[in-house]
């Protein structure tokens, strides 16, 4: 904590932040899972998304069957991977948390073997390992197959989550406000109940804006960013307030 924010932290209580980011289409361009389905694995992988957009199914059997369906060697799971472009300004951000001594947390439905290897072309791998700041379904490459497990469902979790977002926000922000949650889309919805500060775009801003869950919206991590300088300046207009700050 700098100088600044312990100042703030004796006179308003505990202002320790933490941030929680999703991965798929929030860190990366576009959803690197669907992009491996789409290009490796057999077409029906979509009749399954359908059920799990219907809501009849949890993300956590959704991709279990449907990586399922991929039969490809791994050179052709490389070059999809390897396709993925990263949010220019992630790279920035975890260095500015960093500095501001923010623990920094990816949590995602998606492959630890994937998201790491994206992570590790942007030299950010180190910090992120599945089980600490990472938390993310796990994924092992059989010669054409790939085998998934779940090492973060949460057995309380009603959603049947691959990887139990609001479940980990729960267990890790004890202590610490305002819990800062960045996400996009529709599996972000149960992260977004147990966040006080959030940063949305495309389903989940809609999703938000649907429900009258306040929510600041945002393109890239120089946003967000820009938004979490706004709640750790010092004018006393922008001070966290509960529940929700106004950046602007
Ligand atoms: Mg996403
Ligand atoms: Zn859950």
């Amino acid at each position: 904590m700098n100088n600044r924010s312990q100042a703030r932290a004796a006179t308003e209580g505990a202002f320790a932040p933490a941030v929680f980011c999703d991965f798929d289409g929030t860190i990366t361009e576009l959803d690197v899972t669907d992009q491996i389905l789409t290009q490796l694995a057999h077409p029906s992988w979509r009749d399954i998304e359908r059920e799990w957009a219907l809501g009849m199914i949890g993300s956590r059997e959704c991709l279990e069957r449907q990586i399922a369906l991929v039969d490809a060697p791994v050179e052709e799971l490389h070059a999809v991977i390897d396709s993925i472009t990263l949010d220019p300004h992630f790279g920035d951000f975890c260095r500015f948390v960093r500095r501001q001594r923010i623990p920094l947390y990816i949590l995602s439905d998606g492959f630890d073997y994937v998201i790491r290897r994206l992570l590790k072309r942007a030299g950010l791998a180190a910090h992120f390992r599945n089980g600490s700041h990472l938390f993310a379904s796990a994924l092992r490459v059989e010669g054409r197959r790939l085998l998934p497990s779940f090492p973060h469902a949460a057995e309380s979790c009603e959603h049947g989550c691959a990887t139990c977002k609001a479940a980990i926000i729960r267990r890790l922000s004890r202590g610490r406000q305002p819990v800062v949650f960045v996400g996009d889309g529709m599996s972000d919805r149960f992260a977004v109940e147990v966040a006080g500060v959030i940063f949305a775009k495309r389903q989940l801003l809609a999703h938000c804006r649907e429900n009258g869950i306040a929510c600041h919206p945002f393109e890239t991590f120089q946003d967000v960013q820009t938004g979490l300088e706004k709640l750790l300046a010092p004018a006393p207009a922008r001070r966290y307030r509960q529940p929700v700050p106004a950046l602007s």
